[in-house]
């Protein structure tokens, strides 16, 4: 069959031709045909026809007689595709039936090296209970492969598990556990962040027995003192008969008969040489003598859910590590691009905007207006109001431009000590200039007190230009061209606006 599938094409679209659906698989091989007819009945996408374990997963089988989902340990497609239980299936002469949405299928499984399963429609009379396939007791062997093998199923998907998906995998190696170790109950407690509780966070229970995980939680050392040290000193909690337990596990025992458990096995999950927490199997229905791969099995179950939540917590603090960074980052930059005392752009951050604009406005053709202010006899104004003074007046006449200037893509930045520069893309020369008017006004209105200037109170002088940017353009001569008005504005007697029509 390996050979056929491999060497000889045609084989593959002979399969594809078939009505019947097909699956296979080599079992030393990941990946399972579907011919059409398969994807098809499992309502799979029809370009498809390689399939993964993990796709197999998410297809829902149910039991037809109790209409329950079939869990991961009982998913016969899934053992029989992992080479688990192939044994066992082959075994029943009729296959084995399942509901699959609604629609009863069934399974009929062959070969050694390479499974081949028959899917089959049926009707409802002709179904076999689910219950009735399930691993004999006495075939220890067979089942100890089963398990081996859906633990490294499970372990492959947990490697790169999504932290949204760690509960369900936990769930699924605890169900597998339970089931495979013929007990009652299985858990996980996991160490509180206080590092002095632990709670029970994960658990599967076996039908009729009773669940105690909401009572079981943020439970402190003193509470359960002889697991806690029993774990710590020896990684494993083994007791046969509860009943037997000495007289320093006084609290242990009532707590586990209050719990109805007969024998309780635990093994340490540990992590960096810290306990991280303890999974357990209880026996509720019967007294039990742990076996040594009763030991193994939950060791392994341990090792395996206490690696994936280290890991799960390692790469949330990770990533939590590097948001800080890009935030903090961010804050960086937006600290370097803002002048410490008004709180607007710096001048780095206006030379960038002004060459980005200048770059812009020449690709799509559009003007570009560029506003310089100055205060007028802003020296007067220190030596006669005191420096505090100063940088108070500085602060509100910034905030005022900030306040004025709202346009998209406007920017207002402070240019130099008591000099301030506005960026006014895509602007016509009628609306320049009545913005710049309205600035003159508007810290007219201030109204802050100048006995030393022109008028009594502070007053800026403003040069304003226009330039209809090419590629050549160079903000260096815009600067320069405006600067010359806003000279003019100053020669010609301050507190008032004067404009340069910049051509190149
Ligand atoms: P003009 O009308 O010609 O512009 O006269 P002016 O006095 O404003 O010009 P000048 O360049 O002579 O003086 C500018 C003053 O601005 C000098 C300086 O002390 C003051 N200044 C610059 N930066 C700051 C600052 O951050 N805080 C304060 N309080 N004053 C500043
Ligand atoms: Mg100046
Ligand atoms: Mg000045």
């Amino acid at each position: 069959m390996t050979r056929l599938i491999e060497e000889t094409p045609p084989f593959w679209a002979i399969m594809d031709a078939l009505p019947t659906a097909l699956l296979c698989k080599d079992i030393a091989k990941a990946s399972i045909y579907a011919n059409s007819a398969a994807l098809e009945l499992l309502d799979l996408p029809m370009d498809q026809a390689v399939l993964s374990l993990s796709d197999v997963r998410q297809i829902s089988l149910a039991d037809p007689d109790s209409k329950e989902p079939l869990g991961l340990v009982h998913n016969p497609l899934l053992l029989a595709l992992s080479g688990s239980a192939l044994q066992q299936c082959v075994t029943l002469p009729t296959g084995l039936t399942v509901e699959l949405k609604a629609q009863l299928i069934r399974f009929h499984f062959t070969s050694s090296s390479t499974v081949l399963i028959v899917l089959c429609p049926c009707q409802p009379q002709t179904t076999l209970p689910v219950s009735k396939w399930t691993a004999d007791d006495d075939s220890e062997l067979t089942e100890a492969l089963a398990f081996d093998k859906l633990m490294s199923l499970i372990s492959t998907e947990l490697i790169n598990v999504r932290p949204e998906q760690l509960d369900t995998h936990i769930q699924s190696a605890l169900a597998a556990l339970g089931e495979f170790c013929h007990a009652d109950r299985s858990y996980v407690f996991l160490m509180n962040h206080d590092k002095a509780t632990m709670s029970n966070t994960h658990e599967w229970v076996r039908a009729g027995i009773s669940s105690h995980i909401e009572r079981l939680q943020d439970l402190p050392q003193a509470a359960q003192p002889f697991i806690w040290q029993t774990l710590a000193a020896d990684a494993i909690f083994a007791v046969q008969d509860v009943g037997q337990l000495p007289a320093e596990a006084a609290l242990e025992k009532r707590e586990f008969q209050r719990e109805d458990i007969q024998s309780i096995l635990c093994s340490a999950m540990l992590s960096h040489g810290q306990l991280l927490g303890f999974v357990g199997c209880d026996m509720v229905a019967r007294k039990r003598a742990w076996t040594a791969s009763d030991i193994r099995r939950l060791k392994l179950v341990g090792h395996m859910i206490g690696n994936t939540i280290q890991n799960v917590r390692d790469r949330v603090s990770l990533q939590q590590v590097q948001q800080q960074l890009m935030q903090a980052n961010k804050e960086l930059q937006l600290l370097a691009s803002r002048d410490g005392l008004t709180g607007i752009a710096n001048r780095r951050q206006f030379d960038t905007v002004l060459q980005q604009e200048l770059h812009r406005c020449a690709r799509n053709k559009q003007p570009l207006g560029l506003i310089l202010i100055d205060i007028d006899h802003f020296k007067a104004y220190n030596d006669n109001y005191g420096h505090q003074a100063g940088d108070d007046a500085l602060k509100r006449v910034a905030s005022l431009l900030r306040d004025h200037i709202q346009r998209q893509g406007e920017l207002v930045a402070r240019y130099g000590g008591e000099e301030f520069a506005i960026i006014l893309p895509s602007i016509q020369i009628a609306q320049l200039k009545t913005t710049a008017e309205n600035l003159l006004h508007a810290v007219q209105q201030l109204a802050i007190p100048h006995q030393h200037s022109v008028s009594d109170c502070l007053t800026i002088s403003i040069g304003c230009s226009l330039m209809k940017p090419d590629k050549n353009s160079s903000p260096e001569f815009f600067i320069h061209q405006t600067d010359t008005a806003l000279y003019r504005a100053k020669a010609q007697g301050r507190n008032q606006v004067c404009y340069a029509t910049v051509t190149a």
